[in-house]
């Protein structure tokens, strides 16, 4: 059954899975199927996070709902910190998922004007340029289509990216 509520909302985690493969997101929508927690992502959720005295962040706004690791105050602005604990050959998912984040909390907090990855202790900037968050609005309009299409996205599997698919199981290209 067609989950509404998640459509409504733009998601971090549907936006970067959405980059790995779109039919995962149309999966856990249309099967209602959600890969369980692993040891290595619970591993990884341990190291990423943010130093004593700086907790997380719950934002929820009337974009969608995101955990935040840390907002650092720097010069007269503000930079939206995300940590990840592995590094991915696709770097461009973190981006995407980062600047998700900082589409949905930006009303809320103002003067955010550079996002820093943090994957594996190496750290990079990103200035929130308008094409950058354009590009991301773009993709979230793609999620948003994949979600409510009844049908499976017509992709081409990467036989690479599918042997290791949780969701192959489920898969109906697979
Ligand atoms: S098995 Fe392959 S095509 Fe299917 S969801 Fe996974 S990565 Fe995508």
């Amino acid at each position: 059954m067609l989950r509404h509520s998640l459509i409504d909302k733009i998601s971090p985690t549907l936006i970067k899975q959405y980059s790995y493969c779109p039919v995962i997101v149309w999966m856990q929508v249309w099967l209602s199927v959600q890969e369980p927690l692993t040891d290595s992502m619970a591993i990884g959720k341990e190291s990423t996070k943010p130093p004593e005295g700086r907790g997380q962040l719950y934002i929820s706004t009337n974009k969608g709902a995101t955990i935040i690791d840390e907002i650092l105050e720097k010069d007269n602005h503000k930079v939206l910190v995300e940590r990840k604990a592995y590094k991915s050959h696709n770097y461009s998912r973190y981006v995407e998922q980062v600047v998700t984040s900082y589409i949905i909390i930006r009303e809320k907090i103002p003067g955010i004007r550079k996002v820093r990855l943090i994957v594996q202790g190496s750290e990079r900037e990103l200035e929130l340029s308008e094409d950058l968050i354009k590009d991301i609005e773009n993709i979230a309009k793609l999620v948003e289509e994949t979600m409510r299409s009844e049908k499976p996205p017509a992709i081409r599997p990467d036989p690479k990216k599918c042997v290791s698919c949780w969701y192959k199981r489920y898969c109906p290209h697979y």
